[in-house]
């Protein structure tokens, strides 16, 4: 698949995925960012300092962990974890802020600027934001805030200004259009750190790039430990750049299976769900082309998942494509089985995984028993679960 690989054009287009539509404002912007990048990516001393800062600050490489006991207890194929847990700030998401921040200092940009759902994209660029000394703003939504209150003190503490979105229903969606709305402003000296493999060209390429170290990392990893490539790789897909990190530099490899996980909240009849691959449809959203939960007016649907980074109404382009040409698979898993999954992981491994992790985890345990024994997986870890414990005590001690 040498063509997938190369993707994306000038423009940013996967195959009709992606591209750029944003305010004319905003596309000189772009357009600079794009042509930096390219300068960037191919410029040693960007490339070093990057890979110092994820080695000395960020923890890298991370391991490539056997899952010895979960493995036995699913009883079939032998299942590795890419521990993007261990990073600093918990998750992989500070891959991809390293990498803008560097490039937002050769830009001359000094004030940096995020949306987050969660609160881990903005942790991250908070993170970021202080180790360079830039100012910083978050824009969040109020129900964010009140959910993600752990992250808000952690953002706080690290110097950003946490700014409450309380348009809409207030939540991810909304926050990113306020982000936007500061970036048009004070494009001059601003940049957008973007936290996933979303919105216009360059972001789903530039954030893909800067996370493929996942699968790089993992394609060493393994190739010293067994010899050979594994069977099967798994992630959760959110916007999708832990995902796309792991599988991109796979794709040329045709005997490695992909499958990525969304959210399939209460079930996907229920229509409370964040599965844009089950029953999504093409439309335009914040910046890009891609699978998405609209009605059929393109009016956006509301979207549920206990995990709130996996919790978006729009999927990464690049996956819109990949799964278009059939090279990566996608399946979800419910709110439910997350949990089972959370509690498996940390019963079995002594991990307790995030709780978008956690989808990857119960996809896992429906496959794994009906692989042979010789077969080899590898999930994402993602990050980490601190975050989600007592969300996941709520919904455990609820049900139990
Ligand atoms: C944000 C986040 C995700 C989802 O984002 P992707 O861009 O799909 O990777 C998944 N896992 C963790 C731990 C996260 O913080």
């Amino acid at each position: 698949m040498p063509v997938a690989e190369k993707l994306p054009d000038a423009r940013g287009h996967f195959g009709q995925y992606g591209g750029m539509f944003v305010p004319e404002t905003l596309m000189t912007a772009l357009h600079e960012l794009a042509a930096e990048y390219e300068r960037a990516k191919d410029d040693p001393d960007f490339q070093s300092g990057l890979a110092q800062l994820l080695h000395d600050f960020a923890g890298r490489p991370t391991p490539l962990y056997f899952a010895e006991r979960l493995t036995k207890k699913l009883g079939g194929a032998k299942i590795y974890l890419k521990r993007e847990d261990l990073l600093h700030t918990g998750a992989h998401k500070i891959n991809n802020a390293l990498g803008q921040i560097l490039l937002a200092k050769r830009m001359g940009k000094h004030r940096i600027i995020a949306e987050t759902g969660a609160g881990q994209h903005g942790v991250a660029t908070a993170t970021v934001a202080a180790r360079f000394g830039c100012e910083c703003v978050i824009y969040m939504g109020a129900v964010d805030m009140e959910r993600q209150a752990l992250n808000v003190a952690r953002m706080q503490f690290l110097g950003a200004k946490v700014v409450t979105v309380t348009a809409g229903q207030a939540t991810l969606k909304e926050a990113i259009t306020e982000a936007m709305r500061d970036w048009v402003t004070n494009v001059g000296t601003t940049h957008y750190i973007l936290g996933s493999v979303l919105g216009s060209h360059p972001y789903p390429m530039m954030v893909r790039d800067f996370q493929r170290v996942i699968g790089e990392e993992t394609k060493a990893q393994i190739l010293e430990r067994e010899k050979r490539l594994p069977d099967l790789l798994v992630a959760c897909v959110g916007g999708g750049s832990n995902a796309i990190g792991l599988f991109h530099p796979f794709l040329n490899d045709t005997s490695v299976r992909m499958v990525g996980v969304e959210a399939g909240g209460e079930g996907i009849r229920s229509g409370k769900h964040a599965a844009r691959f089950q029953g999504g449809r093409l439309g335009v959203l914040q910046g890009t082309k891609t699978f998405l939960l609209a009605n059929e007016d393109g009016q956006i649907e509301l979207t549920h998942s206990v995990s709130a980074g996996l919790d978006y109404a729009a999927v990464g382009p690049e996956h819109s494509y990949l799964r278009e040409i059939g090279r990566v698979e996608y399946d979800f898993a419910t709110d439910d089985e997350a949990l089972a999954g959370f509690k498996l992981l940390s019963e079995t491994e002594g991990i307790i995984p995030a709780l978008e992790t956690a989808h990857g985890v119960a996809h896992i345990a429906k496959v794994a028993p009906k692989m042979p024994g010789d077969q080899i997986i590898v999930m994402n870890c993602s990050g980490r679960g601190d975050k989600d414990v007592a969300m996941a005590a709520r919904h455990l001690s609820s049900s139990s």
